[in-house]
């Protein structure tokens, strides 16, 4: 492990809800919700806010509302929130060639490779420069953990939460780490914290305590032997850029091909069993399951299928993997078989992972489960649908956001990143020709280009962050003009 904390995880304060309430003055402050709003929807990220009543990541709408049925409800706006998340990872890039994203909003980045940081002070630096460029980039905050390696660098930013800046100094992490309960680890769920809790096992300390002999008898081998060095605070992942081409696989080559479609099915249970092992060996999780075949005649097929959420269970793999072959013929032969896993994550604490699959789950087309009550809604086109959180603008009352519909009607509250107050509300026919939906605006807002002046020549306020807009931003936004550093 190195010596100097200068492995950064940055992870976002509350995200989607941050971003809907920096886009809409009127929600500031109040608890916000974003989310899949139809019946099985769940909660994607709730506003601090909207935490105070018990409202987290992953949760069903449907309890969610019944713990805070004053929030906001949203339909997540994706791809506003993949613009920011990519001015936020161009921040990232320009300080290293490392930069390991884990979601929209959460990544890591080896400091020392891009030469951005060797020892404390430049780290830390680095650290608090890094969170003015993004409040100034995106108009939002972020929190950000240093530490020697991955696993303190994610402890870290999450004690940073919201908007801080914690540095774990190396030496120190042992003496941090022992009395945290053991959910504190990466790899340590609900499930494997019962089994250990059992086993009179609830603190980081009492884990190194045990002992790995012990830690591999309660959890088998990988696992006991992975979690004896975290408890040791020893992790030596490397951060790896681009981790989505990496996937981890097992295959077989059989002397003599298997004809029968009965053992077949039993190798490819047993290669999924080991796939697992190798992906919990290493701490990792993964979306994608990959299914290689190759047939008497050599020729090689793969079959994949992904998940709404990264997985290390052994029975889902091996049920994706049994889905997959069914769809393959077999019949002549079989010389080859093989199991992966892409789409890799690291394993994370539960609630953590729930995020990750609530995000997704909330990012996928959303039905929703109120209709617009017009006389014939199948007959409008899917533009003159209005979802709620949406950017819609008005000809006469400019840019705003749709507050509900139903029953023929949309309201709308007309405000904008930069509208100093709550906008107003108005209501109108969903049909109205004079409502259109819009794209979303830029938070922060973009310097006016002087109608004669050269495109160098920028206001202070532009020339002083770091990073352009994303293209889908620059040119338009109102008349402005972008910035390039
Ligand atoms: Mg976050």
């Amino acid at each position: 492990m190195r010596n100097a904390p200068t492995i950064l995880h940055l992870d976002m304060d509350a995200f989607f809800a941050s971003a809907e309430q920096a886009s809409k003055p009127s929600l500031r402050g109040k608890a916000v919700v974003v989310g899949g709003l139809g019946p099985r929807g769940v909660v994607a990220t709730a506003s601090y806010e909207a935490r105070v009543f018990g409202v987290h990541s992953a949760m069903p709408m449907a309890q969610a509302r019944r713990l805070a049925p004053n929030a906001a409800y949203l339909v997540p706006r994706g791809g506003f929130y993949k613009l920011i998340s990519e001015q936020v990872m161009g921040l990232l890039q320009a300080l290293s060639p490392l930069v390991e994203p884990l979601s929209l909003d959460e990544a890591f980045v080896d400091l020392e490779a891009g030469q951005a940081a060797w020892d404390e002070a430049s780290a830390r630096l680095a650290g608090i420069k890094l969170r003015a460029d993004i409040r100034a980039v995106t108009g939002l905050t972020g929190s950000v953990g240093l530490a020697a390696s991955k696993m303190l660098a994610k402890i870290a930013s999450e004690q940073a939460k919201p908007d801080g800046l914690v540095v774990i100094e190396p030496g120190t992490e042992r003496a941090l780490l022992g009395p945290m309960p053991v959910r504190t680890l990466p790899g340590v769920g609900p499930a494997t914290g019962d089994h250990l809790r059992r086993a009179g096992i609830s603190t980081v300390d009492e884990l190194a305590e045990a002992g790995e002999a012990e830690l591999v008898r309660l959890l088998g081998k990988a696992h006991g032997h992975a979690l004896y060095a975290m408890a040791l605070a020893h992790d030596e992942r490397p951060v790896v850029a681009e981790r989505e081409t990496k996937s981890v696989s097992v295959e077989d080559t059989y002397d003599v091909d298997i004809h029968d479609r009965g053992r077949v099915g039993a190798e490819v249970q047993r290669l999924a069993d080991r796939c697992v092992r190798r992906l919990r060996g290493a701490g990792l999780s993964g979306r994608t399951i990959v299914l290689k075949v190759r047939r008497y005649d050599f020729s090689t097929l793969t079959r994949s299928e992904t998940l709404r959420g990264p997985t290390d269970d052994p029975g889902v793999v091996r049920e994706a993997a049994a889905r997959l072959l069914e769809a393959v013929d077999t019949t002549g032969g079989v010389r080859l078989l093989g199991v992966g896993v892409s789409g890799l994550a690291d394993f994370t604490q539960e609630d953590l992972f729930a995020q990750a699959a609530g995000e997704l789950a909330a990012l996928e087309p959303v039905e929703e489960a109120e209709h617009e009550g017009g006389e014939q809604p199948h007959e409008q086109p899917a533009e003159r649908r209005w979802t709620t959180g949406h950017d819609v603008r008005h000809a006469d009352f400019g840019h705003g956001w749709v507050q509900g519909s139903g029953l023929g009607r949309v309201t709308v509250r007309f405000e904008t990143p930069q509208s100093e107050q709550p906008g107003r509300v108005r209501t109108f026919r969903t049909d109205d020709p004079a409502l259109e939906p819009a794209d979303p605006l830029p938070l922060v807002a973009v310097a006016p280009r002087r109608p004669d002046g050269p495109d160098e020549e920028l206001s202070d306020q532009a020339s002083s962050v770091p990073a352009s807009l994303p293209k889908s931003w620059s040119g338009n936004g109102g008349g402005g003009a972008t910035s390039r550093p």
